[in-house]
């Protein structure tokens, strides 16, 4: 093969991995950083791409905003609960222009190539072997450094898929409705020019075109290119072997909602920081490894409540669940919640460490 001829190279740092988890790295380091990724960055989207509108402002991505949301619809078969999401608003963004824009941020060497794995401390890709003290796992669910078996997913999966339509509307719709989907949920996420339609099954089921099609039709829409993929529904471990693990490689997309934008960034800032303490020599790799541990611990009982969330979404009736949903939107309630979701991750977004 042709990596056994070439021979090793050095870098302090190697990030597999240059979507939202590996580009929040990536921006936190300075030094020799090799960031490897099998796509372009910003060329394979697998997301709606909603997320908190401070997200992209804080990080300075501002302009990869295509619609603002200050409300969120969920429509279930016995009612329709509309949530005020003004005290933090969603937005919809441009996958590419987001991604690009956090590239620009990162002073690294960027690689297009396939990672197949790690073998004697070294990381083995299609363009040759690549050392280095520090490496960061951030492809995704299929954990191409700190996974299992290779191409299948890992237990508590869900998976998603979506399409691109010309529906316009002004917010955010979840649909919940056993009828669509038995275990999981619909979305309607507008972007501007359209909206994207998708389906999410919490029980990993990935057979969702004829449901989806189904549910376009009920909308009086067409399909565009579909995509889809697996995402992960419980914190998995977020260092093995050496190896930090951020996103969706380490279980961080909430459960429930599926949000896993915001966590991968998040987190990605944090791992990306205590990585750069290791290489200034103001920690040894295995004090930042523990530190990392500890800051993905610390939210293990919010994780678990969102699990709760949504197994409850999954397997009580759907018109007690619209319940729940209802009195959560209402006065007292949503700004008790609402706020402290939102807001979630925000002190650790932002402006790099300055060199
Ligand atoms: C249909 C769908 C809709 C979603 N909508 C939303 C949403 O609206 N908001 C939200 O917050 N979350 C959403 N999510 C979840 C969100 O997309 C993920 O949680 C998020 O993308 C995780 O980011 P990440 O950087 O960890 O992983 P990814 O975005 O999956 O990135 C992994 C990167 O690693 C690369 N890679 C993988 N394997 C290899 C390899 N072997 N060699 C080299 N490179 C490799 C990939 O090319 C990719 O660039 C959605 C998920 C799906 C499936």
């Amino acid at each position: 093969m042709l990596w056994l001829k070439m021979p090793a190279r050095d870098y302090d740092a190697i990030v597999v991995g240059a979507s939202f988890a590996g580009l929040a790295v990536a921006r936190e380091l300075r030094g020799e950083v090799l960031l490897l990724d099998r796509n372009e960055v910003g060329a394979v989207q697998t997301s709606a791409c909603g997320t908190p509108l401070w997200v992209p402002e804080a990080l300075g991505v501002a302009a990869s905003v295509l619609q603002v949301h200050d409300r969120l619809v969920i429509r279930t078969p016995t009612r329709t609960v509309r949530y005020d999401l003004s005290a933090v608003p969603f937005c919809t963004f441009d996958y590419r222009a987001f991604c690009e824009g956090l590239l620009a941020q990162c002073r690294v060497r960027f690689l297009r190539t396939s990672v197949s794995g790690i073998q004697d401390g070294a990381v083995v890709t299609a363009e040759g072997r690549f050392t280095a003290p520090v490496i960061v796992d951030c492809s995704g669910w299929r954990r191409a450094l700190t996974g299992g078996e290779a191409g299948e997913p890992a237990r508590h999966h869900s998976f998603g898929l979506e399409t691109r339509t010309s529906l316009r509307d002004e917010g955010l719709t979840f649909l919940l409705d056993r009828r669509l989907i038995p275990q999981g949920l619909g979305w309607i996420f507008p972007v501007g020019s359209g909206s994207l339609i998708g389906l999410g099954s919490y029980a990993g089921r990935s057979k969702l075109k004829p449901a989806l099609e189904r549910l376009l039709r009920d909308q009086g829409t067409a399909a565009g290119s579909y995509h889809g993929t697996y995402f992960p529904n419980r914190l998995l471990r977020p260092t093995t072997g050496g190896v930090f693990a951020v996103g969706d490689a380490a279980g961080q997309c909430l459960p429930l909602t599926a949000e896993g934008i915001r966590p991968a960034l998040y987190f990605g800032s944090e791992c990306g920081r205590i990585v750069q303490r290791v290489l200034d020599g103001a920690l040894t790799l295995e004090a930042g490894l523990e530190i990392y541990r500890r800051v993905v611990a610390r939210y293990r009982r919010p994780y678990r409540m969102l699990q709760f969330g949504q197994w409850m979404a999954a397997h009580t009736p759907t018109r007690w669940f619209a319940v729940v949903t209802e009195i959560a939107a209402t006065q007292p309630f949503l700004p008790r919640w609402w706020p402290r979701y939102g807001w979630f991750g925000h002190p650790g977004l932002g402006v790099p460490a300055a060199t």
